[in-house]
């Protein structure tokens, strides 16, 4: 980043003085040669009116300079008057600035001079008598002016460059400097932000961490909870099986003790299903093999399943309802269905009642367990969905609970867009709603 940031700077700084250079350069090639020029014009015309006065060459030979060379022709181009004759002079009638001031009564040329072999600049003005007065300025001077003036200002411009290199490296240091101390010190960012443009990436980073620490804590406390789990039933199988092996269990104790570890490793299996289930909600979001599912279908398919639990306990279970459409995993869909109606079933007392209502109340698909359980306090009531809570520990143990139902419950309701409402009141019963996004096709 560093050297990108560095490399943009320099380079653009670098363009910016190149051009001012080469710009004030040019400009200053032509103001030079638009001053060398008006200074010609104005010579010729001060000339041109002394001359016309008595059209004496005296007056022409005393004007001369060593700038300026004045040159008479004739009409036809023979000259008259030179004021530094330099060999054979030739007929001047071709010369483009005569031609132009013999027809446009002034005519101008920067050209080599064929005399004088340098860059002269050339002014002709035709005379009252058709004469041409011409003026010519020796534009070496001016030549070698600016290559000294090119010269000085290509050393302006390699200091400048110069400068401008120590320069853009202490504005990269400046800029990025604060940016790399804020990366080294993520964990602190806040006490770190350079510029106020980075609040929001900082507090994005920030609720990163945030959301990283509480995920890192949640595995955490979900591992020692899942590892507890395990242990306790392992614990006694692993003891009931001791007392097996030792003889130190009576005849009539074995079936007993069979029976235990049997009940116990169902606890197990039951447990460890849950976690695989959840544990594949966590990494599951693909909604490609969603599918159209009928809800009251559903229920009727679950209750096939719990048949035997609830007449068991001589439970009064009704259904209620239409047939209503969503969007989701029929799986998933049914797992949730069993969780909350084997929660009502498990936490009813005999004789009870459980109603399953199905609908769409304004086109939002519903699905509905009412029990007149035991109900759950307000308190319980905000927990009930976080993994392994159980209102009654070992009471939930003794139903065969595994306080992961309704944590899956949440997930599949989660995952299909839903959610999930409580109604309860504590020995009167529980009410449990779940509603759908509008079925679309
Ligand atoms: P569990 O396997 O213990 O049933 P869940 O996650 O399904 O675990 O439920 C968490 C706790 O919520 C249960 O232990 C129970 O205390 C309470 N609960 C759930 N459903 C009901 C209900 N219908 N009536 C009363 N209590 C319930």
């Amino acid at each position: 980043m560093r050297k990108k940031v560095y490399r943009y700077i320099l380079a653009i700084v670098i363009i910016a003085i190149s051009l001012a250079m080469v710009l004030s350069y040019v400009v200053f090639l032509r103001s030079m040669k638009l001053q060398a020029e008006s200074d010609v014009k104005r010579t010729t015309s001060i000339l041109r009116a002394g001359f016309e006065k008595d059209e004496d060459i005296e007056f022409l030979r005393e004007s001369s300079s060593d700038d300026y060379r004045i040159t008479l022709i004739k009409s036809t181009g023979e000259v008259v008057f030179e004021s530094v004759p330099k060999g054979k002079s030739y007929n001047h009638l071709n010369r483009p600035e005569v031609k132009e001031a013999m027809k446009n009564g002034v005519g101008s040329e920067l050209r080599v001079s064929q005399t004088l072999d340098t860059l002269t600049y050339y002014y002709a003005i035709e005379l009252n008598n058709g004469e041409i007065l011409r003026v010519a300025l020796d534009m070496e001077s001016v030549k070698n002016y600016s290559r000294e003036t090119a010269i000085i200002l290509l050393l302006i411009y390699t200091l400048v460059i110069l400068l401008a290199l120590a320069i853009t490296r202490k504005l990269t240091d400046n800029v990025v400097q604060p940016i790399e101390e804020m990366g080294e010190n993520l964990e602190n960012i806040d006490a770190y932000v350079p510029y106020s443009e980075l609040v929001p990436f900082a507090e994005s980073v920030k609720r990163q961490q945030v959301a990283r620490q509480e995920a890192e804590d949640f595995r955490r406390h979900f591992t020692a909870n899942v590892s507890h789990e395990l242990k306790t039933p392992l614990t006694s199988i692993s003891g009931y099986a001791e007392m097996i092996e030792n003889g130190m269990a009576k005849e009539v104790d074995i079936k007993k003790f069979a029976n235990k570890i049997r009940l116990e490793a169902t606890r197990l299996l039951s447990l460890i299903g849950d976690i695989i289930d959840l544990s594949k909600l966590d990494s599951m979001f693909n909604k490609d093999d969603f599918k159209t599912v009928d809800l009251y279908n559903l229920v009727l398919n679950t209750l096939d399943i719990l048949d035997y639990s609830y007449k068991e306990k001589e439970i009064s279970l009704k259904v209620e309802g239409e047939n209503v459409l969503v969007k989701g995993s029929y799986d998933q869909l049914e797992e949730m269905c069993y969780n909350l109606i084997d929660n009502s079933i498990k936490y009813t007392e005999p004789k009870g009642e459980i109603l399953v209502e199905i609908g769409g109340t304004d086109g939002v698909p519903f699905l509905k367990v009412s029990d007149t359980g035991i109900g759950i306090s307000e308190k319980d009531q905000k927990r009930i969905f976080e993994r392994f809570f159980r209102v009654d520990k070992s009471r939930s143990k003794k139903l065969g609970g595994t306080g992961l139902g309704l944590a899956i419950v949440k997930h599949i309701v989660l995952h299909h867009e839903g959610e999930i409402d409580v109604k309860s009141t504590l020995g009167t019963g529980t009410e449990m709603t779940v509603r759908f996004p509008k079925y679309e096709n």
